[in-house]
């Protein structure tokens, strides 16, 4: 009986279910991953217990001499693995790091040119309900309405016009490969900074299946939780000349005391990264995402953009006459977890949704490769066209479920 067991059988049920749930049911969300179980250990290790505000060799709190050793393992890891001058491993999460980049060099009031919400964005590059569209005067792009892709002329123009402070590229819902350089030429041409937010291709960027931003951004931020599979949580990298300045605005600028368990189980999570199976396993994902959206596409459904680059897809559902909520709520009953998703100069409210994001990030940990994305296309395609079959939708479940068990997360 573990301890969990032993102190706290309701919640020791809850973690049982959720295991249940992730072992039986297929994981498509496009920002989720399976962290592994050294990953997890680190999370729960006796690091919980330190606090250690301040950096490595230089804290507010005794006692810290090995605590600061996980820190500088975790940063020198993440080092190797992106080539990046300067590493701040200490955000709590994704948002987390976006603000303490805006903080570092940006007034309230400043403009930054950054992606729409509603054509692939985050929250945290200037949504009017997120504190950075409240701070700052945000200039929105979007992607060119007949390839739904980023239009560089576009937004070289938007970005002449509006002279931003800060140009924000990187995105949550955006398939193709993103072109840093002609970011970097564009953000030079008006003296703006560059901040490149990757927390959905991170993994794809270490194993070389992305290119990356680290040579051009003044800023590139991340979570560790998605492709990257590590422990839910965030990071900034900078050039030299903005790591004091990036210091300070995380800690103590936005944050107290780090989470040093979140840190060690960084450091777990990026030596696992900089290994030849990790590596692997990305261009997996993209392989696979291709597989899906081929799939998906022979069964009469249109993919935002024409395909994918990357480890992630848009589905425009609108010729099926179902909202993408309504789909994501048959692939739940079939055993599929997805969510729905705007697509570009989608008519629906967030809330209903014209379209389905679809990702292989976590189907590929699991091991599956093309024969069994080529399935879950098919998969994908009969729940949708079944939407109001429940006994369709359950016969999909079992079959789901089979499927998962082939290929287990954890036991
Ligand atoms: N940046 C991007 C591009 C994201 O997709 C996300 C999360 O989905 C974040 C930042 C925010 O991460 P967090 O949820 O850790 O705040």
């Amino acid at each position: 009986m573990s301890y969990i067991q032993k102190e706290d059988p309701d919640m020791a049920a809850v973690f049982e279910r959720e295991l249940n749930r992730q072992e039986t049911r297929l994981d498509l969300i496009a920002s989720e991953n399976y962290a592994s179980k050294a990953v997890m250990e680190a999370m729960g290790s006796v690091l919980t217990n330190k606090y250690a505000e301040g950096y490595p060799g230089n804290r507010y709190y005794g006692g810290c001499e090995y605590v600061d050793e996980a820190e500088n393992l975790a940063i020198d890891r993440a080092k190797k693995l992106f080539g990046a001058d300067h590493v701040n491993v200490q955000p709590h999460s994704g948002s987390g790091a976006n603000m303490a980049v805006y903080f570092s060099v940006l007034k309230p009031g400043d403009t930054i040119l950054s992606m729409n919400l509603s054509e692939g964005g985050h929250l945290s590059h200037g949504s009017p309900v997120s504190f950075s569209g409240q701070l700052y005067n945000i200039v929105p792009y979007g992607v060119n309405r007949e390839t739904e892709m980023i239009d560089y002329d576009e937004l070289e123009k938007l970005a002449k016009e509006h002279k931003p402070q800060m140009i924000v590229c990187g995105a949550s819902a955006y398939s193709r490969t993103i072109d840093f350089k002609r970011f970097k030429e564009i953000a030079d041409s008006v003296g703006a900074y560059l901040l490149a937010d990757v927390a959905h291709i991170a993994g794809l960027i270490v194993a070389d299946a992305h290119p990356s931003p680290v040579p051009y951004a003044d800023f590139v931020t991340t979570t560790t939780h998605k492709t990257l599979r590590g422990p839910r949580g965030g990071m900034v990298m900078c050039k030299e000349e903005f790591a004091k300045a990036i210091n300070k605005s995380v800690f103590p600028g936005i944050q107290g005391g780090p989470l040093m368990n979140t840190i060690a189980a960084k450091a777990v999570a990026f030596k696992e990264a900089l290994s030849d199976d990790f590596k692997k396993d990305q261009f997996q994902t993209i392989k696979n995402a291709k597989v899906v959206s081929d799939t998906l596409s022979e069964n009469g459904f249109r993919i935002v953009s024409g395909g994918t680059d990357n480890h992630l897809m848009l589905i425009d559902l609108t010729s099926f006459d179902i909202t993408g909520k309504d789909a994501e709520a048959a692939c739940a009953k079939a055993g599929i977890v997805l969510n729905m998703n705007t697509i570009p100069f989608d008519k629906q409210k967030a809330f209903i949704a014209s379209g389905i994001r679809v990702g292989t990030p976590a189907a590929t940990t699991r091991g599956m490769k093309e024969t069994e994305m080529t399935f879950i296309g098919n998969a994908i395609s009969r729940t949708i066209k079944n939407a109001g079959n429940d006994a369709e939708l359950e016969k999909i479940r079992l079959e789901i479920k089979e499927l998962c068990e082939r290929f287990p997360v954890y036991k």
